[in-house]
């Protein structure tokens, strides 16, 4: 099936929207799913000011797989807790939302040249609930996943991206899920932020104020920043720029 033809479906079946907004988050800690805190609030906030979507597809930075793209298409998707070592109370908390399987294979479709397949065994880790239980604490909006194929280069994530741009003038709703700068070793709890992470943080604002998606994803421009804020990418790889280019653009 081609992606022309997969995207015609898509238009059949999803009425066209306002363009949704792309939200990247910081998830930090699973403890935010339990404690009254900044980040848990400003979620709250964020999704009370969003377009009401129609479903939303998360990439988080804990779905990770090599060699293929993986899509959840489980109609009920389990709620995943994967960390160790924290309270009880964490472990007892569910986000009852329901998959969108429909969508979700056409997604597969969608990303064929990236070697994508369905997928029933991930259902939605901490990277993906314990945001969305601030942001849509009715758990009403349909959810899944999209792995993260860490086998490949920023160009080609970039292109995954694009390859799904579109689906936010469909009502869909793209949650990136990683950190701005993620290096457990060298954080600080409770102290002064490390200079490189204040000196990556504004970098990292001001090339995407600018629209410089171009640097964001060369590694080689960002050099040993990006090192030092991201020792593996796997956080950083959820914010890629889910832009379409002009011509791919469904009207
Ligand atoms: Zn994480």
């Amino acid at each position: 099936m081609s992606t022309a033809h997969d995207l015609n479906n898509l238009r059949d079946r999803l009425s066209p929207s306002d363009r949704m907004p792309l939200v990247f988050l910081g998830h930090g800690s699973p403890m935010n799913s339990i404690e009254d805190t900044a980040f848990s609030r400003a979620w709250t906030d964020l999704g009370r000011s969003l377009p009401h979507p129609e479903a939303i597809l998360v990439v988080s930075a804990h779905w990770m797989t090599h060699e293929t793209t993986l899509v959840d298409v489980s109609s009920t998707p389990r709620t995943i807790h994967d960390f160790y070592g924290f309270p009880e109370q964490l472990y007892a908390q569910t986000y009852p939302a329901h998959g969108d399987p429909k969508l979700a294979r056409e997604v597969v479709s969608l990303l064929a040249s990236h070697h994508a397949q369905g997928d029933e065994n991930w259902r939605l880790d901490h990277g993906a609930w314990t945001v969305l239980k601030y942001m849509y604490p009715n758990a009403d909006v349909p959810v899944f996943q999209v792995s993260i194929d860490m086998s490949q280069g920023l160009d080609y994530q970039l292109e995954v991206g694009r390859a799904l741009a579109d689906l936010r003038d469909r009502g869909v709703l793209i949650l990136g899920s990683g950190n701005i700068v993620h290096n457990l070793r060298a954080m600080r709890p409770g102290g002064r932020p490390q200079d490189f992470a204040l000196e990556f943080d504004a970098l990292f604002a001001d090339r995407l104020t600018a629209r410089d998606f171009d640097t964001l994803a060369n590694p080689a421009q960002l050099g040993n920043l990006l090192r030092m804020a991201h020792p593996s990418l796997d956080h950083y790889l959820p914010a890629r720029p889910w832009q379409a280019p002009p011509t791919a653009r469904m009207s």
